[in-house]
């Protein structure tokens, strides 16, 4: 794990909350990009080393939305940067975690993503991403 990548927000409403967090981290929102595999409006903050990702469902029946009908706004999930994604899934296999998605798939920002299943990591939602080759 080299770092933490950034850290996942879950919204009602990008319009909203974008705007704060451009007041709170001094910094502009330099990305919004639609993940229609996932159903999410994302909007990402450089923050130092690390970003944060605001998270918005696209539709109704969206992941996101369904997260924000049980547990309210706020933390979403952590998601840590790895050089090698395959490597690490593997290791940490291995070590008995179990996965969303096994096979990396493309995520926001140019990144592949693998989350862990929130039933092997006591409740915590984590993605592991790599960085694609531009
Ligand atoms: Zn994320």
């Amino acid at each position: 794990m080299n770092k933490i990548e950034h850290i996942g927000i879950a919204v009602k409403e990008l319009s909203i909350s974008i705007p704060i967090f451009e007041k709170i981290l001094n910094t502009p929102c330099y990305k919004k990009e639609t993940v229609a595999g996932e159903k999410v409006n994302t909007a990402f903050f450089q923050v130092g080393g690390s970003k944060i990702e605001l998270l918005e469902s696209s539709e109704e029946d969206g992941v996101i939305a369904k997260f924000i009908e049980k547990k309210g706004e706020g933390f979403h999930h952590i998601a840590f940067d790895v050089s090698n994604i395959t490597s690490e899934v593997e290791r940490m296999k291995k070590e008995g975690f179990i996965f969303l998605n096994e096979t990396p798939k493309d995520g926001a920002d140019n990144k592949l993503v693998c989350f862990l299943h929130p039933k092997s990591t006591n409740g915590m939602l984590i993605e592991l991403c790599q960085e694609k080759e531009k």
